[in-house]
């Protein structure tokens, strides 16, 4: 667990609230306690509060709090801070000038003095948080990984020994970090999703941007416009950049090439690092992304390129991405449930063919609009979610067969049957994928129990 001691000496006794108490928000409850902290706490879910109150917290609903007396609101990522409306604590805490944070600002004002590595981007983050993670752990640094990725990051083990901080941040969490801007900054891509939390797409990639300050290193893709703007202003200020490419030579950055991944960083001219067939965990041009982005970040901790390739290869990859499940008589039955918007699911569209397709739940501003070039590859859709009705006139116009299937179960075997029936018929092996490119909170907690349920149902299936 993190050490908030320093943080809670600066603040006396004056209490922090601590709203969302879900898994991040109850490590931030923990930490603070331990540390001698004033705890206050509050869900609106009411079931949230028998935990808080075991860790010692008082539970007290917003309405109870005097907003004068509080020195800091720690707010979950999943709760409104600007759109659609702020959530009430916000608006009453900004009326009494109270700051706002998420845990990863608790985490920096907790004057650690570790490096620090923050990984953003609208898709990619997990991926390459965890591979930053494990390359630098077999090249003998003593890294901690941290964010959205199973651990809370206040729940982080920081022994005195550990020399890097690898975490991601999703766009909620930037903008509940104030201060906190990591050493080495890396950001992704940036494509539309979660504007109804964000206002809109320029708002969305301000906020991308802001983990860039004068001081840190920039590692930045520059395959799409928006990440391009974010350059062109960051040059402006003599910032330190590394490019990323996948589509392009970059002067002084690390780019992929022919499967190959290139270092233009070494100073007697590019160097060809290795291919990319040689790390099949990290198969699709949207992983090279995240391969050579954890490259460039590994090379700022005086690796070798052979060293850090050599690591990668023993990447085991992520579940519910693209993660093949099980294969039936050479049909494979694929769960890339974290494919939550229309761009991470064009990823595994774009690596399959002759797909039994299982897409929906809550739509994203924008639904499947994105997709239409690949759906010469969709065999049959079957829809499942509040996002049926939406998708089935989208599918229909682009000449999609598409069947209601309504539930995760229903639309397993309906893709199972039809796919073992086709097998042996010309293009008749192929693969039943869920990818959603949908949120799952209609009808699951996470992306992660979404997987879940259809990995056990596709373990049920018969031969
Ligand atoms: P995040 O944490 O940003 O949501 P993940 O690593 O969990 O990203 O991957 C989410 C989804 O996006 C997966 O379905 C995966 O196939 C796809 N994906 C992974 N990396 C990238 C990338 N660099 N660009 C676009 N899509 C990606």
């Amino acid at each position: 667990m993190v050490d908030l001691n320093e943080f809670v000496k600066s603040i006396g006794d004056r209490p922090v609230y601590v709203v969302g108490l879900g898994k991040s928000g109850m490590a931030s409850v923990r930490a603070l306690v331990k540390a001698g902290a004033n705890v206050l706490a509050w869900d609106d879910d009411q079931d949230a509060h028998a935990a808080a109150k075991r860790a010692k917290a008082k539970v007290e609903s917003p309405e109870m709090v005097d907003f004068a007396q509080l020195s800091y609101v720690v707010l979950a990522p999943g709760i409104p801070l600007t759109h659609p409306t702020p959530h009430p604590v916000v608006t009453k805490a900004q009326t009494y000038d109270v700051p706002v944070i998420g845990d990863l600002e608790l985490l920096h004002l907790s004057n650690h003095g570790i490096k620090t590595i923050g990984i953003t981007g609208t898709n990619g983050k997990s991926t390459t948080t965890a591979l930053i993670g494990h390359v630098l752990q077999k090249c003998g640094v003593k890294a901690a990984v941290g964010g959205n990725i199973g651990n809370a990051v206040l729940s982080m083990k920081l022994p005195e020994s550990t020399e890097a901080i690898v975490l991601e941040m999703s766009s909620f969490q930037i903008d509940l970090c104030p201060s906190f801007r990591p050493d080495i900054g890396v950001l992704l891509n940036v494509t539309p999703d979660h504007i109804d939390r964000h206002g809109s797409l320029d708002r969305y990639a301000e906020i991308k941007a802001s983990i860039f300050d004068a001081d840190n290193i920039a590692i930045i893709s520059v395959d799409d416009e928006l990440c391009q703007n974010i350059i062109h202003r960051l040059e402006h200020d003599q910032h330190k950049i590394i490019r990323l490419s996948t589509e392009e030579k970059v002067d002084f950055g690390v780019f992929a090439e022919e499967r190959m991944l290139v270092d233009a960083t070494i100073e007697e001219g590019n160097d060809n690092v290795g291919s990319f067939n040689l790390l099949p965990a990290l198969s699709g041009v949207h992983n090279h992304q995240n391969a050579i982005a954890a490259y460039a970040v590994a090379r700022q901790f005086d690796l070798g390129p052979e060293q850090i390739f050599e690591a990668m290869k023993s990447f085991p990859g992520l579940p519910h991405r693209q993660q093949i499940v099980r294969t039936i008589n050479g049909v494979a039955y694929i769960n890339d449930s974290k494919a939550t918007n229309a761009d991470s699911t064009s990823k595994a569209l774009a690596t399959y063919r002759n797909l039994y397709w299982i897409v929906g739940g809550r739509a994203k501003d924008g639904g499947l609009d994105g997709l239409e070039e690949y759906m010469e590859r969709i065999r049959y859709a079957y829809l499942i979610g509040e996002a049926a009705e939406e998708f089935s006139s989208w599918l229909e116009k682009r000449g999609v067969t598409y069947h209601f299937s309504k539930t995760m179960e229903r639309a397993v075997v309906d893709a199972h049957e039809q796919a073992q029936a086709d097998k042996g018929q010309p293009g008749g092996t192929g693969c039943v994928l869920l990818s959603p490119a949908c949120a799952s909170f209609d009808q699951y907690q996470n992306f992660e129990e979404r997987g879940d349920r259809f990995i056990s149902l596709v373990e049920e299936l018969k031969e």
